[in-house]
């Protein structure tokens, strides 16, 4: 392709609305445009690095025997109730554009297809004969993010490869999201990324595994924690690992103690030099479930550690149907507005005790009148500790479950692992933390949809039997831009060949030079015809605007026809470390083929 003949546009500013790297280059080198919040153009040069990874992911779901197919993006309400997803979707966490059609139906932009795939599997699979199956589709998803940003990391449409897998049985399904795993590490492999592979929440279906595939880089809105020796990695909201120890109390008989202005850990610490271990933290919150049924639940835990709000709001799903509901869709610690609504008095906020009465709770049809107790396994075996008194300015010392407090039955683990903490699989390890940018999720769902929307198979045996499922996703548009983020200088973007819109660039220093433009004629078609796709920059422009260029949109080599022509040479530069050499113009493109079929094997 020719530049003069492009739609090519560069910036030289960054443009004001990114705030990373990746996405201010993206949108001065002319890849991405702006068009609304989360909403980009991908211009012809994105398009074609979007292709080469869309075809990378083809290739290796092709090769775990998984079939491609296209499911619809307008998708029915009546799917979405059926799996019980349409509120939350819809309403609790709004992800979902929904629209009404002209007979007033109501539909939504798919964000992810699990309903519509899995009402296929129910009208088409009918024996296990026909099992194991996968199909995988590559498309635009829609969803309407809370905080879209970041270019194509974070859009409200973006492109993602998601893939379904159906089963007899979990074994099977192991199989294939083994399989999974591997194709997802080939797929980063090849793209040229660094990544990690990851322990992630599998949310309330619980049990079976799900793993993350991270690119690590500074603008990761997620936590990896992980040890050096390799064993384990994990998201933060999913990680596990042992607290350090507790110091023991000095404090050896119970008693009430005058504490003013310490509602915090940190003051009350402070104010009784104490360890913060020794302490038990009483943390309140608030959740709502699907059937519009709101819990205030109180969580004890040890002083030092925090709540993992991902794993106690898979606890709490374990819990709905306590309440007669299915789902959380809400979770959140009560603020002045919302307590007020139940409170039948202040509140003794920042120096409640574990027996918080439930006479604070004015109950309704919609407020359960008692609260939810809960003990983090971080708090069950502190002795004589320190904590609330359910009086603003006092705390109790010396306090033990069993004598001044009631232990609540429910042990949970909803402690938020951290950094130094030492590692189950091995103590000597201590978790380390990075960034991390999610592309790809691999999930065994076992058989929530299929019993959800009655999708059965009819086994050897004759039995009626619910599909076992997996889903795995790739987030095509983030992976590229991922990509960026890992891999630029000051100059701009260094693609990985593999995905890069072009693999060379031929630049004519000087138009009106015959010479010039001859041989690099000749260059930019005989790479073409050798298979290396090449860009001829012949716009009428300063040699040093073409230069900045293709630095800027990262075209991994560079053959310069200028003045080394008259020794017979062209320059040849490798945008990764701006590598100069002079290479023979009948060697030249044998040599450039070389470099891209070396990078292409890896
Ligand atoms: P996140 O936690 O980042 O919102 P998710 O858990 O919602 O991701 P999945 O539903 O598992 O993501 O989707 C599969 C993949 O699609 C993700 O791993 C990610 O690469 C990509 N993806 C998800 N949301 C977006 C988005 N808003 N913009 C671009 N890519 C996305
Ligand atoms: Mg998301």
């Amino acid at each position: 392709m020719r530049l003069s003949q492009m739609l090519f546009v560069t910036l030289r500013e960054d443009p004001a609305e990114a705030e990373i790297p990746s996405h201010k280059l993206l949108v001065r080198a002319g890849y991405i445009r702006r068009v609304g919040s989360g909403v980009y153009v991908y211009l012809p040069f994105m398009w074609r690095v979007l292709q080469k990874v869309s075809q990378i992911v083809r290739e290796e779901m092709n090769a775990t025997g998984a079939q491609e197919c296209l499911l619809t993006q307008l998708q029915p309400a009546e799917l979405w109730q059926e799996s019980g997803r349409w509120d939350t979707y819809t309403k609790a966490e709004g992800i979902m554009f929904a629209l009404e059609d002209r007979q007033g139906r109501q539909l939504g932009l798919g964000p992810t297809h699990e309903e519509v795939i899995t009402t296929v599997a129910r009208d088409m699979i009918r024996s296990y004969r026909q099992l194991p199956l996968n199909l995988y589709q590559i498309q635009t998803k829609f969803r309407d993010e809370i905080r879209p940003r970041f270019g194509l990391m974070r859009g409200r449409e973006f492109i993602m490869k998601d893939a379904y897998s159906f089963h007899v049985d979990e074994a099977s399904l192991k199989e294939t999201y083994h399989d999974m795993h591997d194709a997802y590490c080939n797929i980063l492999r090849r793209s040229g990324l660094e990544f990690r592979a990851v322990d992630a929440d599998s949310g309330a279906i619980g049990g079976s595994g799900s793993q993350e595939f991270m690119v690590l880089a500074e603008a990761g809105e997620d936590e990896v924690l992980y040890t050096d020796d390799g064993q384990y990695a994990a998201n933060v909201e999913k990680a596990l690992s042992l607290p350090p120890d507790a110091v023991p109390s000095q404090f050896t008989t119970f008693e009430k103690r005058e504490t003013p202005n310490t509602p915090t850990i940190a003051s009350l610490a402070k104010f009784l030099d104490c360890s913060p271990t020794q302490i038990v933290k009483n943390v309140l919150y608030q959740v709502t479930y699907d059937n519009g049924m709101d819990v205030l639940v109180l969580v004890n835990i040890r002083g030092d550690q925090d709540v993992n709000e991902t794993k106690l709001f898979n606890e709490l799903t374990q819990c709905a149907a306590d309440y007669g509901g299915k789902a959380v869709i809400g979770l959140e610690v009560p603020d002045a507005e919302a307590q007020a609504k139940w409170a039948t008095k202040q509140l003794p906020l920042g120096y409640i005790a574990p027996n918080l009465e439930d006479s604070y709770i004015q109950g309704s049809e919609t407020l359960a009148p008692n609260f939810l107790r809960l003990i983090d396994k971080t708090a069950v075996d502190l002795e004589n500790f320190i904590t609330g008194s359910n009086e603003s300015g006092y705390h109790v010392v010396g306090a033990n479950w069993g004598r001044e407090f009631e232990q609540p039955s429910r042990v949970v683990d909803v402690r938020t692992s951290m950094v130094g903490d030492r590692a189950l699989h091995d103590p000597t390890q201590t978790l380390k933390s990075a960034r991390g940018i999610e592309i790809g999720h691999i999930f065994q769902l076992g058989t929530k949809y299929s019993i959800a929307m009655n999708a059965t198979y009819t086994s050897e045996q004759g039995e009626e039997n619910p599909l076992y499922m997996g889903c795995y996703g790739v987030g095509v548009s983030r992976l590229a831009q991922a990509a960026v983020e890992q891999s630029y200088d000051k100059d701009g973007i260094i693609w990985p060949v593999a995905i890069a819109p072009y693999h060379a660039i031929v630049i004519i220093p000087n138009l009106s030079d015959v010479e010039q433009v001859r041989a690099a004629e000749a260059i930019y078609n005989e790479l073409n015809a050798a298979g290396v796709e090449t860009l001829l920059d012949d716009r009428n422009e300063r040699a040093g605007v073409k230069f900045k260029d293709a630095d800027l949109v990262g075209i991994p080599f560079r053959i310069v026809t200028g003045r080394s022509l008259k020794n017979g040479n062209v320059e040849v530069v490798k945008r990764a470390g701006h590598e100069a050499q002079e290479i023979g113009l009948t060697e030249v493109v044998a040599a450039v083929k070389g470099w891209v079929d070396e990078a292409l094997q890896a």
